[in-house]
């Protein structure tokens, strides 16, 4: 099924069905990717069916109302939900706002600001962006991702900064251009040309040497060819590659044949207009966050709205954040 705002409304209609729904993403409507968060095992599971009331609401122990469904481990007999080690764990909101609010940052090209999920939804301004900064880290690309191979597209750009500086100027756009504006924050995107993954990080300067660092720890250097302008930080890395490819921006040349950094471009532009028009100021420590959102949703362009709602479910084990303040 392809969720829309009213085809999702309509399929979690009460809390117990959100949790269902929760169930199915995580875990598949055979619920066969169940696992203990205690003990591991995956052997068998027995759902504890809520006594009394209209079977599916049961007192908590602090004797309020949940509808939040529980099972057993057949093994170690712990008791766990759907929520347990996940961003959810612990949240005092409910999961039909939980998933709407996915679904949101899911499917807006753009993505939401904290603010239109606090007004939408009815949340403090706290609680919207605790979780909108919860579901961005399970947006997070896996630890254990593998190294991209093949033809990479690297290319910085400068976000944030001074206003009166916010619009040109951020990119060398020809001769004589700086490299460097003030006061701006660098990233480093990585674009895998055959699979249109993105790869983005924070630079604290653009050296030879952060630019080694960073594009080593994400790319199979020896195997790939790598395509970048002639920015002179990726000459010396370049020659690792199996070959770099570069064109030259300060003589006008932005695609010669298959070379191009139009990828990685592409890719800016879209983030720009985002932190511009809907995020409006993001501070340098939280970038990476965003940053996480947007390679996300980038990267997995190619996907439905669902399909891409449904990996970020199954991203949110392990991914629990613990901010201070507590938890939304
Ligand atoms: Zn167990």
């Amino acid at each position: 099924m392809e969720f829309s705002i009213p085809a999702l409304a309509n399929k979690i209609q009460t809390e117990a069905d959100a949790y269902i729904l929760l169930e199915h993403m995580r875990w598949g409507d055979d619920l066969s990717g169940q696992s203990c968060p205690k003990c591991g095992s995956v052997r068998k599971f027995y759902f504890i069916k809520p006594k009394g009331g209209d079977g599916t609401t049961r007192k908590t122990n602090r004797g309020t109302a949940t509808q939040r469904r529980r099972w057993k481990c057949a093994d170690c007999r712990h008791q766990f939900s759907v929520l347990t080690g996940t961003i959810f764990h612990g949240t005092k909101v409910s999961i039909r706002t939980w998933l709407f609010v996915i679904f949101e940052m899911c499917s807006s090209k753009n993505g939401v600001s904290a603010r239109e999920i606090e007004r939408k939804y009815g949340l403090t301004p706290k609680t919207a962006w605790f979780m909108t900064h919860r579901i961005r880290e399970a947006m997070k690309r896996e630890p254990m991702a593998g190294l991209l191979a093949g033809t990479i597209t690297a290319d910085e750009t400068y976000i944030g900064g001074k206003p009166r500086n916010k619009h040109g100027g951020t990119r060398p756009v020809g001769p004589g251009r700086s490299r460097r504006p003030d006061n701006k924050t660098a990233v480093l995107s990585l674009v895998d040309r055959s699979t249109g993954e993105v790869r983005s990080r924070v630079l604290p300067t653009v050296t030879g040497g952060t630019l080694k660092e960073a594009i080593t720890s994400e790319v199979d250097v020896a195997n790939s060819t790598l395509h970048t302008d002639e920015h002179s930080g990726y000459r010396k890395l370049g020659a690792e590659f199996k070959a770099h490819e570069t064109v030259r921006h300060s003589a006008w040349e932005y695609v010669r044949g298959d070379v191009s950094t139009n990828h990685a471009e592409g890719y800016f532009s879209q983030l720009k207009r985002s932190l511009d028009g809907t995020h409006h100021h993001v501070s340098r420590e939280h970038l990476p966050r965003y940053l996480a959102e947007f390679d996300y949703r980038y990267s997995t362009r190619d996907l439905s709205d669902t399909e891409r709602m449904r990996r970020v479910i199954n991203q949110t084990q392990g991914r629990r954040l613990r901010y201070q303040g507590g938890i939304a």
